[in-house]
């Protein structure tokens, strides 16, 4: 689904941070997804959670809507 726009635990937003993480991830794949979590300052294990756990499904769900 779409990111949460706060973390469920602390609430710091992370939902402006997803893009950016697809755009880092996808530019240079080899890249750690910690090295770029912590350039993200996502320090947190409860936000970094957030981001690493996100899997997009609105692309899948949408032909289903009503
Ligand atoms: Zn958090």
């Amino acid at each position: 689904m779409l990111i949460p726009v706060r973390c469920f635990t602390c609430g710091t937003i992370v939902g402006d941070k997803w893009e950016s993480y697809v755009q880092m991830k996808e530019s240079d794949p080899q890249r750690s997804v910690q090295e770029i979590l912590d350039e993200l300052k996502l320090k947190k294990v409860c936000c970094r959670r957030m981001i690493i756990s996100q899997t997009n499904l609105i692309e899948t769900i949408l032909p289903y809507k009503k």
